[in-house]
């Protein structure tokens, strides 16, 4: 007999708890004693194909927010691979530690991980891990994307990304201002790292001004020299007078306590699982009457750019010709939005849901 009383004890821990509530098919947790590799791999869905996500690196506080982490990030390339139209399931790493951590060992193990996940699994570049850390990794597995393009591969997949989120904030300002143009519009750029710095001159191309912010005052500096866009502290990016916050650094950035101080009419960013909570703080932006572009619709260059190359014979204008159609996804989405009177995370997540069912149904028929 099944005791239920500890079958609900187990259900409420750390990692159950959370995989039952996001629906993860699996959790890897992967240790190597003599390179100091400690890695997580989440596998949210498979349904639409095998779960392809970059691998992140972090110095994490505690093991319980790398997991929290690498479940959120997972479930979102799910969504993000549906939405685009991708015959991929949903999947990420992370790697707990300092990134000085990174030798070729240290990375070769990983990529031994990740075959020993028999292709269910497929790794890229993310935040810490660039296209010469997965020259590592494909030495021990094939089921690694976002190697350099001297080698065949898509490269960097950011100038992509980039392009994607200019599309999808553009399709957003359409729907707050009537018109996509960003001329004179302010767009505030938090972080700007490899995505950022490509969005900023998007923006500066079109005449946007633009402020940005970033924990690296040099990198700031620097940007700012060679765009003339404006530093903000980034204690103050909340606070400043924009119309557009582009949330480019890590997740969960519009928040309770940044709601209030955001005066802007759009949001719409790189950066993954940008509402701390979905539901309630997607409702929020609802209420606000701020237009909301969802992060992993038209921040999907990127996985777009690596698709191009898992498919073999990799062509960049092809990956951008699919990142070309975010404009129009994100407009429909933000249709849906207003006509359903629903947060546009949850149209878009819904979208995305109906094409993983429907495929779901295609897979079992004869
Ligand atoms: P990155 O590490 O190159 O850049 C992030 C930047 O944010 C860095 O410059 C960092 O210093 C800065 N930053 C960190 N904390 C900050 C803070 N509190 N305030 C201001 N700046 C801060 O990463 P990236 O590749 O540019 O990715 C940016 C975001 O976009 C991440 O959330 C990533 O998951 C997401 N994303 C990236 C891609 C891609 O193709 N690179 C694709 C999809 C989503």
């Amino acid at each position: 007999m099944v005791d239920t009383k500890t079958q609900e004890t187990v259900r409420e821990g750390a990692i159950y708890g959370q995989i039952t509530a996001l629906g993860h098919e699996q959790l890897v947790i992967c240790y190597d004693e003599p390179t100091g590799l400690k890695a997580i791999i989440g596998i949210h869905n498979t349904v639409l194909g095998p779960a392809l996500g970059g691998t992140r690196m972090w110095n994490y506080t505690s093991e319980e927010e790398a997991i929290t982490d690498v479940l959120r990030l997972s479930r979102g390339m799910t969504f993000k691979a549906a939405i685009s139209g991708l015959n991929l399931g949903g999947g990420k790493a992370v790697i707990i530690g300092d990134p000085k951590l990174k030798s070729e060992a240290f990375l070769r193990r990983f990529g031994r991980f990740v075959q020993s996940l028999g292709g269910k699994y497929i790794t890229a570049e993310d935040v810490n891990m660039g296209t010469q850390d997965m020259e590592f990794i494909a030495m021990e597995t094939k089921h690694v994307t976002g190697l350099p393009d001297v080698k065949g591969g898509g490269g960097d997949p950011s100038p992509v990304t980039a392009y994607g989120t200019y599309l999808g904030m553009k399709a957003a300002a359409k729907k707050a201002y009537g018109t996509d143009s960003l001329q004179g519009k302010k767009v505030a750029v938090q972080g700007i790292g490899q995505v950022g710095k490509y969005l900023v001159n998007h923006l500066i191309k079109e005449g946007a001004e633009v402020f940005i912010t970033d924990i690296f005052e040099d990198k700031l500096q620097k940007i700012a020299k060679e765009t003339g866009a404006t530093v903000v502290d980034p204690k103050f990016i909340y606070d400043i007078d924009m119309d557009i916050y582009a949330p480019c650094a890590l997740g969960a950035t519009v928040n309770d306590e940044t709601i209030d101080r955001l005066k802007c009419q759009v949001i719409a960013g790189a950066a993954n699982n940008q509402l701390k909570d979905e539901e309630k703080h997607g409702k929020l932006l609802l209420d606000k009457g701020i237009i909301y572009a969802p992060d992993f619709l038209i921040n999907a260059g990127g996985l777009i750019n690596v698709y191009a190359e898992y498919l073999g014979g990799y062509n960049r204008d092809l990956a951008y010709q699919q990142a070309d159609k975010i404009y129009d996804t994100c407009v429909s989405i933000l249709d849906k939005s207003e006509k359903e009177n629903i947060p546009a995370q949850q149209a878009a997540i819904e979208t995305a849901w109906n094409r993983i069912q429907a495929m779901g149904k295609v897979k079992l028929s004869h």
